[in-house]
């Protein structure tokens, strides 16, 4: 294996291999682990000596790399004040300060905040507001939702639910999932030619079943782990005004899409829509550290407020934490500061350029980009052991899953270290197919 790995990573190695389970993982016979020792801008430094330019922004989340000296003050003056301290009955500056910042930059009409501890609470969280809105007016039958296929919302028990059934794999579920509404994924690509079709399914579903729906939720023109697909900003538009007409709430879930990853602040922003309720999490701390927010109209709050018990019944242990809210600011500041979308249009245009070669690769079905999101889809499942390796021998940082090998590259990665990172993934792509 590794030839420079010492005595101790070897057996840290070892012990993790036994005992820990990972993402989506064997838990006895798992695909070996890489030991990561540190991590620094756009570079993952492993316990062999060997230096990764990350292309997966730790799944979306990591925009201004790794031990960002901003960040890591920020979080630091916030410890020296206090980690954390319970949010019932108690608030702070920092919370105060981002749920401002939240409400100014989110698409107009948000004005609700509610805090959580991780994205798949957040969307729990979602669900349970729309539940309890209807529950409020009377309509406890409008409880069930409706999404697209090839969704992706999180892995705790309501989230999963919605997420597509085949990748979600609800057949081992089936028996105490709860059974939601499904229409086919969106077809129309991003820039392709609007075609109005593409919403008769969700028309008829809601003809027929808009007295049971109490809200209709998507991820916002990126479907991510769900596929890696980028729909037409006229879906999301149509769907608002569906939504509207049949008196269904809509939940938009851009905890991967949210702080400029699309080319826009929030995806949302692609068919000037504002959702009844909106998830964020992922970027919002830089991945520093895990948190989320829900934040919803004051016709939602309003209406849950008059109606019974007239509290929102939820609220973590960790609601709120003063260090989390401290990256989040932090992380704002620096998106404030750098013109953050102009740097994400140039990471767009570089990829268009730099991944078009492998259009014509046998093998590759599709090569796609969106914003800072460069994806190839290839024919046929890819072997991750394998391609993993492949990848980390050339120097680079990439996840694939399925038939989708795909980057997300933190914002601060510059031009020179974009260029090394689509010229090694291409190589390796291609050494892969043939
Ligand atoms: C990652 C993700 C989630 C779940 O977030 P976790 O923090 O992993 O719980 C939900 N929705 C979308 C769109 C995501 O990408």
């Amino acid at each position: 294996m590794n030839c420079n790995i010492t005595d101790k990573a070897q057996e840290l190695l070892d012990f993790d291999v036994k005992h820990i389970m990972h993402p989506y993982t064997s838990p006895t016979k798992p695909i070996p682990c890489y030991l990561v020792e540190s991590a620094s801008g756009v570079y993952l430094n492993m316990s062999d000596g060997r230096r990764l330019i990350d292309g997966m922004s730790s799944w979306w989340a990591v925009i201004h790399g790794y031990n960002n000296i901003y960040m890591n003050e920020a979080i630091t003056t916030q410890l020296n004040k206090m980690s954390h301290v319970m949010f019932g009955g108690i608030t702070h500056e920092p919370a105060v300060k981002l749920a401002k910042r939240l409400i100014q930059m989110t698409p107009k009409g948000l004005d609700h905040v509610f805090y959580s501890d991780s994205g798949s609470v957040a969307v729990e969280v979602a669900l349970k507001m729309a539940l309890q809105y209807w529950y409020s007016v009377e309509q406890p039958k409008k409880c069930k939702f409706a999404t697209v296929r090839s969704g992706y919302h999180g892995d705790t028990w309501h989230p999963m639910s919605v997420c597509d059934p085949v990748t979600g794999m609800h057949h081992i579920f089936n028996q105490t999932l709860s059974a939601q509404f499904f229409v086919p994924k969106p077809t129309t690509k991003f820039d392709g030619i609007w075609n109005e079709s593409d919403l008769d399914a969700v028309c008829d579903l809601f003809t027929n079943h808009h007295k049971e729906i109490a809200a209709f939720i998507i991820e916002p023109i990126v479907q991510g782990a769900g596929g890696m697909r980028f729909y037409h900003p006229n879906y999301l538009s149509g769907l608002r005004k569906l939504c509207k007409e049949y008196h269904i709430l809509l939940i938009v879930d851009e905890i991967a899409t949210g702080f400029g990853r699309t080319g826009k602040m929030f995806a949302c922003e692609w068919s000037q829509i504002t959702p009844d309720i909106m998830c964020v999490g992922k970027a919002l701390t830089s991945g520093y550290i895990t948190f989320a927010a829900t934040l919803t109209s004051h016709k939602v709050a309003q209406v849950i407020s008059n109606g019974y018990p007239g509290v929102f019944m939820h609220g973590p242990t960790f609601m709120g934490n003063p260090l989390a809210c401290s990256a989040a600011n932090a992380s704002l500041d620096l998106i404030e500061k750098y013109n953050i979308l102009d740097k994400i249009s140039k990471i767009e245009a570089q990829l268009k350029i730099e991944l078009n070669s492998l259009n014509s690769l046998n093998g590759v079905k599709e090569v796609r980009v969106l914003g800072a999101i460069g994806v190839v889809e290839v024919e046929e499942e890819v072997n991750l052991e394998v391609l993993q390796k492949m990848f980390v021998d050339r120097g680079i940082w990439i996840r694939p899953f399925g038939k989708l090998i795909y980057m997300m590259p933190p914002y601060v990665i510059t031009s020179e270290q974009l260029h090394q990172l689509t010229s090694q993934f291409c190589k390796t792509v291609q050494d892969y197919l043939v």
